[in-house]
Formats: C-alpha cells, structure tokens, sequence
C-alpha cells in the first residue's frame, strides 16, 4: 500500500477549504533528464522546502523532488497552529532530561515559531498568519497540572505571553463548557498551511531551488556521490541528500520507517457561518488546541467557516466517513453546530515516533532524514529544515542536540509494527472517550 497514491487522485492535491483558498497550483515540471547536483531533497513539505531555501542562501545547488505537488502532504492539510514547545510540556521535559536540556528544547521550539513568522515577513507570504492559540485541558483532574506549565514558563524560561483561562473565562471566550481550564498562548498563532507550504516554494526558487513535482523516488543508492531513483526511469546524483518526506515515506529508507510510524488525522470546514455565530466561538481569532490523546483543534476560517480538526484513524486508508467522525467530535464542543452544513473534509498522514519527539537521522555521512514531528511540526519542520542545513554547511551544533534524542523502533518486524501501534493508539483512544 503506497500512502502517496492510495487516497488521494495521483499528483493532485486534497480537496480541501485550503485548495479551494489558493489562487493558484504550483505546476512545477517533473524531472526529464538525468541530473547532478549538491543537494537533492525529497519531498516538499515544509521540512524539505525550509531545507533547500535556506541552503540555497547558503550558496549550495539544491534540486528538491516531490512525488505530488508542493504541499501535497501534511504541511499543505494540516491544522495550521504554530504550537508553542515540543509535544512534551516542559515540565515533562526537565524531569526525563534535566533543565539544561529542557531549556534548549524550548530554545529550539522558541527559534521555529521564529523561523514561521521571518520567512513570512521575509518573503512577503500571504497565509493568514494570525496570533493567539488557547490551550484547554478536557479534565478537571488536568488544571492543577496546566496552570503549574503556565507559571513554569513564566518563571523559568521568562516566557510572558500566557494568560491563564478558568471555566467560565473559556465558556465566555469560546461558548461553550466542554473545557475545565485553558490559558491563551499570544507567542504561537494560526495561518493557512498551504498557502504557506507554496509560499515557502516560490521563495526558494527566487534563489534558484529547482523543484520537480510529479518526481516519485522509487529507489536511493548511497555512495560518495547517492544515487536517486525515479519512477520514470531517470537517476538524480548528489552530493547529500535529505529525506524529508515524514508520514509518506512508505519503505524507501527502511532505517527511518521503523522508528516513524504514519497516522492519519482528519479535518472539516462547515459552511459560512453568520457572523455573529462565528464570533461567539472566536472573540479574537484565535485558534483552540485541546490535550485529548487524539486532540480537538480549531480555529475560524478568513472566509468566516470553522475550521474543526481531530479523529485518527490508524489504516493506510482513510476511513469513508470522515464527516461523521469528525462532525461529532465538533457537536461535542459546540452542540449549536447541529444543523450547520459541512462544506469539506479532508485527511492527511503525519508520522509519529515512540517518545513523540521528532527523528533526526544521520543515516550515511552524506545522507539525512528529519521527521516524526508527532502532530507538532508545523513550526518545529520549517525550524529542522533549516537545522539541516546548518549541518551540512558546517554547523552541528543543533542538530546534535536532536540527534541525541533517543528513538526506539516501533516493536516488531515491519509486518507486525501496525499491528502493534494500532493497539497502542487504539487504547489510549479509548481513554480519551471514557475520560
Ligand atoms: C490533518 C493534520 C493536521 C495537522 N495539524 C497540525 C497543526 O495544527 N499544528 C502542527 O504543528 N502540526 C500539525 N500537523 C503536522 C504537520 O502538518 C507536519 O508535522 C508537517 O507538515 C510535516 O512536514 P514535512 O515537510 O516533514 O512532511 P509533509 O508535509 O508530509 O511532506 C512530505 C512530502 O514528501 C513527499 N514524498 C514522500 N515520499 C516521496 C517520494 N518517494 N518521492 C518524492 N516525494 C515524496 C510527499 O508527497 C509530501 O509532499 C498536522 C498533520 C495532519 C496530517
């Protein structure tokens, strides 16, 4: 089962509220001709295209290949939340590493926030980008725990942009009394993940990035110089190579497909809401992030739809009814919605490790792969991008920092490791709808 094919039409992007919000498709050529170059890159979602821009500054040649279209994968479906830190809180962090470690993490979380909003301005990208994400915890047993995060960041990593949200400060803000607590995150934001993904792409080559879309990888030999495979029949040679291709990446490099397993996750956006409606949820656009096992996340659209994120399934196919799964899990939050339209709903594949923090890879000395960002990449893969190509321009310092994160494979052989993940996901699924 090949995920790059398999439920969507062949080099075409998601029928989604962000296709339909784009002017225009990227329509790169594909590759039509044997090549060589410095750097190739595979995919281009954000990893690949933050990778190849920023070492295109650099100076380097970097030929990116992409099996779709830009933005094909997760980085042009996604959520949109530019998540404050990892997957992990802080508190977490400190006690599994220590607080110096606990703070470069949050040094580097901090940088990728940074990283999104700099190329934005930089390049003058029209996504929407917008401030402010709440934070909400479902369960009153979490809001001891939610508040000493907030003080914590405030205290020790000198961090001031939260606002600690009760009950009824959320049940006013967002109407709607499904959450115990929250707090308001004016560091992180929102924004429109495809126009940001093409964005990205324009940009890179304004500095001579040569991309190729409709270029499937089907094979990689490593060498002094790697030699890349496509499924037309034509080879890419390279200096270094990245994979960046996170929950699409299928066999093509067996080493990294062990440690990072694709999920799928799904996403609605209803229909145009009365104004008056819509701001009832949204006092001020933010966007809302919930600490579910499967989280609930959503935001307003510009074009005045909510867009309502969550529900996973653990199959290389996505299920038939995504509007059912995911529509209930809006009517839980906003029972309003009952009678509202869906106007569209998509899915998409990330991938996940076993701690939840990304993968960095050094798989030969000229060979590398970052991925796993676990439902947390839309920051933290535009920052890795760049953290690659530090590296292969001299600087490790980063990327040694990620590299010593420990990343065990899923258990078993390659048949048996979605088994295996299924049950585990499946279980703390079922904890989240008994809790
Ligand atoms: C539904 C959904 C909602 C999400 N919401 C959020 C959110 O709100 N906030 C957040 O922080 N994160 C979110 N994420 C995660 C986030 O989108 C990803 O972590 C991030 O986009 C990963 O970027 P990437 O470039 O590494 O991978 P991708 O964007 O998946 O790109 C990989 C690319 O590689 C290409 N490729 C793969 N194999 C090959 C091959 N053999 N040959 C050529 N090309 C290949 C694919 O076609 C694809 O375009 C969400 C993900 C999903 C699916």
């Amino acid at each position: 089962m090949d995920l790059l094919k398999i439920n969507d039409p062949e080099g075409e992007l998601p029928n989604s509220l962000y296709t339909h919000s784009i002017k225009k498709k990227t329509n790169y050529t594909s590759v039509k001709k044997d090549m060589i170059c410095q750097i190739c890159i595979i995919g281009a979602g954000y990893t690949g295209l933050s990778a190849g821009l920023s070492l295109a500054e650099l100076g380097y040649e970097v030929v990116i290949l992409e099996a779709n279209r830009v933005g094909f994968g997760a980085s042009g479906r996604n959520g949109g939340q530019v998540g404050s830190g990892q997957r992990w809180d802080q508190n977490k962090l400190e006690k599994h590493f220590g607080f110096d470690q606990a703070k470069t993490f949050w040094e580097i979380s901090e940088a990728a926030k940074q990283e999104v909003i700099s190329r934005i301005k930089q390049h003058d990208i029209e996504c929407d980008f917008c401030s402010g994400i709440i934070n909400t915890t479902v369960n009153k047993d979490n809001v001891s725990q939610l508040f000493n995060e907030v003080e914590l960041l405030k205290q020790k990593y000198n961090y001031n942009k939260l606002e600690i949200l009760n009950s009824t400060d959320l049940s006013k803000t967002l109407d709607t009394n499904f959450y115990a607590a929250g707090y308001l995150d004016l560091g992180a934001g929102h924004l429109n993940p495809l126009k940001f993904a093409i964005g990205l792409s324009i940009a890179a080559v304004k500095k001579r990035v040569k991309i190729f879309e409709k270029s499937c990888v089907i094979k990689v030999k490593y060498g002094i110089k790697n030699t890349i495979f496509l499924d037309n029949g034509y080879q890419v040679k390279c200096e270094n190579l990245l994979f960046s291709c996170n929950g699409y990446l299928g066999n093509l490099e067996p080493k990294i497909s062990k440690k990072v397993m694709p999920i799928n996750n799904f996403i609605l956006a209803t229909e145009i809401l009365e104004k008056k409606l819509l701001d009832s949820f949204f006092k001020n656009n933010y966007a809302v992030a919930d600490d579910k096992f499967v989280p609930n996340y959503f935001r307003p659209s510009p074009d005045k739809r909510l867009i309502f994120g969550g529900g996973e399934n653990y199959t290389y196919k996505f299920p038939k009814a995504i509007k059912k799964l995911v529509r209930k899990r809006m009517i839980k939050v906003y029972p309003q919605l009952e009678n509202t339209q869906i106007d569209f709903v998509w899915g998409g594949t990330l991938a996940v490790t076993r701690s939840r923090l990304p993968y960095f890879a050094k798989i030969k000395q000229n060979a590398f792969s970052v991925s796993g960002y676990s439902g947390h990449g839309v920051a933290l893969s535009v920052l890795s991008g760049k953290i690659i190509a530090e590296l292969i321009n001299g600087n490790s310092k980063r990327f040694d920092f990620m590299n010593k994160i420990p990343a065990k494979p899923f258990p078993g052989n390659s048949s048996l490791q979605w088994p295996m993940l299924v049950l585990g996901m499946l279980w703390y699924s079922l904890r989240d709808r008994l809790s």
